[in-house]
């Protein structure tokens, strides 16, 4: 089969235009007299929009003639230094691999990362056990929507824990920065659309899939790790884990469907995959009382701003655009004069600000989508680099506490609501008492507040100077109405929990990965580090 690598169209262009420019970029008129028949299909499609408005979509394009002589006679003889054989590097899981292993390997968490390492060590036949503190997926989104319209929290079923992990009620973004030469990333993607997310997921440069449609995936996936042989413990919570002279020897968890006094058990196991996620404080604790081996993270902190979708998609691809394109993203940097790094983060086109709060007392938000992208809004955390020096402490939980400290006094000024402030008074450091010409689209009740009472002044200074600065960037970036709300804090994990080149941390069998642990930055990587974590604990049982 052949490749086209960087075959241009105007974004309104028909099937009919696709397919006569694969055969002009083949030269298939110049170098055969009848027509040929051929196949074709979309491997990867991007926006370029650097002649605004005049958009174009980009596409790589797999072509198969069902013949490899006339194949390679077009690679000849067409000329073309876009066109090579196709020649993909494709992830295979083990499947029913002939093992040794006696007791179930645990995986507690069923995020992005646990997912996907149940899913792997189910194909391998090695009968996973999944325990994940919050409630099946169905259960969760009607509980998370009770929290925004009521406040209350649930401690075990909320937007970072449950089934589907804290990416359930997200943007969806499939993409990521981390390099694979190993086909991981495409075979994650391909698992998406498999279970339920559209097709466009395997090829778009930035794949989305909506709140509405994860919550099909994540339960067809959990039920697939079930199909072959795995289990999956929902409502249940690792409490505790069990040490045998420097091995894991089982975990003890809590059954929170249970009324009864002593509703825990111990589950044996030489195995367990730590897939936490990056909110998993409580356990943070657990893990640091037992002597496991957890050290400081960088991570950020910040406000998210809202703009209308309209003003950022006639920036990013200019007045008059085509209305076939997507609402549009963007990525914005500023190194400030007070030596601080702000950048956007977690871009949501068309979303909403949704209070992802975890805990009583503490409030935080980030942003979500549903598949169509149609509130009508633009939003993006701005986010300030933070490391070990503003950690003020050498305790390898700090910044879970600065995170703690942000967010205990965003619930305060906020009075346990999000709270919220037009960019223009943020500036000036006063309240704002209604919104102007930028519609809210939030999930989660608001109240208004000075966000400046929450960040060091150096924050605050460093965020409204990108803010300014952005304006060049982005037409209206800047806008005073423009709506600010905060806290932004669980950005990334703020601790790594170390491991060796097995995956094991200082206790043999315990294996920590995924965001929490400090090994990925979003769903995408999340779930590469859970197939990489599940092959290790594979390769541990595989007979020769
Ligand atoms: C609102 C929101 C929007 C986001 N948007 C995006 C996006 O668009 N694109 C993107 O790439 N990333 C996004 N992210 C980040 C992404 O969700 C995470 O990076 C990803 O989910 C990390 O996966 P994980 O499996 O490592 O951990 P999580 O997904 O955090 O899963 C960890 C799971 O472990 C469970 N758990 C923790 N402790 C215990 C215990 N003691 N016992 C049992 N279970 C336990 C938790 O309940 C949780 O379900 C978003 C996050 C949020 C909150």
């Amino acid at each position: 089969m052949l490749q086209i690598n960087q075959l241009k169209l105007a974004v309104e262009h028909s099937e009919a235009e696709l397919k006569r420019k694969i055969e002009k970029e083949l030269a298939l008129k110049r170098i055969f007299k009848d027509t040929l028949n051929f196949s074709y299909k979309i491997l990867r499609k991007s926006i370029d929009a650097r002649r605004k408005p005049d958009v174009l979509f980009i596409y790589t394009i797999l072509v198969d003639f069902n013949d490899e002589t006339i194949e390679k006679k077009i690679l000849i003889k067409c000329n073309n230094k876009n066109v090579s054989i196709y020649n993909p590097t494709i992830f295979k899981p083990y499947y029913n691999i002939n093992h040794c292993c006696d007791k179930s390997p645990v995986i507690v968490g069923e995020g992005p990362c646990g997912l996907f390492a149940g899913l792997i060590l189910a194909y391998a036949g090695l009968k996973p056990i999944i325990i994940e503190r919050g409630d099946r997926v169905a259960e969760r989104v009607k509980k998370v929507e009770k929290f925004w319209q009521t406040g209350k929290i649930d401690d075990n079923t909320n937007v970072q824990y449950g089934e589907g992990g804290a990416g359930t009620f997200s943007d969806g973004k499939l993409n990521t920065l981390v390099k694979d030469k190993t086909g991981k990333n495409q075979y994650v993607l391909d698992t998406f659309v498999k279970f339920g997310a559209k097709e466009e997921c395997a090829y778009d440069a930035k794949p989305h899939v909506g709140t509405d449609i994860l919550e099909t995936v994540v339960k067809n996936i959990r039920e697939e790790i079930e199909a072959y042989g795995g289990n999956v413990l929902n409502l249940h919570k690792m409490t505790d884990i069990v040490i045998d002279d420097g091995k894991i020897s089982g975990i003890v968890v809590e059954n929170l469907n249970n009324d009864e006094q002593d509703r825990s058990v111990i589950i044996n196991t030489e195995d367990v995959i730590l897939a936490i996620g990056h909110s998993a404080r409580d356990t943070f604790d657990l893990l640091y009382s037992k002597g496991i081996q957890i050290s400081q993270k960088n991570f950020a902190v910040g406000i998210r701003i809202q703009h209308s979708q309209k003003m950022i998609d006639d920036s990013q691809y200019g007045k008059g655009h085509s209305e076939k394109l997507p609402p549009s993203p963007y990525k914005v940097t500023n190194h400030t004069t007070n030596g601080r790094d702000v950048f956007s983060f977690c871009m949501c086109p068309g979303g909403y600000v949704v209070n992802a709060s975890s805990k009583n007392g503490c409030t935080c938000i980030n942003g979500m989508s549903y598949e169509d992208r149609s509130s009508g809004n633009a939003n993006s955390a701005l986010i300030v680099a933070i490391d070990r020096q503003d950690f003020n402490s050498d305790h390898p939980l700090a910044g879970v506490y600065l995170q703690e400290k942000l967010e205990k006094k965003t619930y305060e000024i906020g009075n346990g609501k999000i709270p919220v402030q037009l960019f223009g008074d943020y500036e000036k450091g006063v309240l704002s008492s209604s919104y102007n010409s930028v519609e809210p689209k939030f999930k989660g009740d608001t109240a208004f507040a000075n966000l400046q009472e929450i960040f060091p002044k150096e924050i605050n200074e460093a965020i409204i100077e990108s803010i300014n600065k952005f304006g060049y960037t982005i037409e209206g970036f800047d806008d005073k109405d423009s709506i600010i709300a905060a806290v932004e804090s669980r950005t990334s994990s703020p601790i790594r929990i170390n491991r060796d080149e097995n995956f094991e941390s200082n206790i043999k069998g315990l294996y920590p990965a995924g965001e929490g642990a400090g090994y990925a930055g979003g769903i995408m990587s999340a779930a590469m580090d859970g197939i990489k974590v599940a092959e290790a604990v594979i390769r541990k049982y595989e007979n020769d």
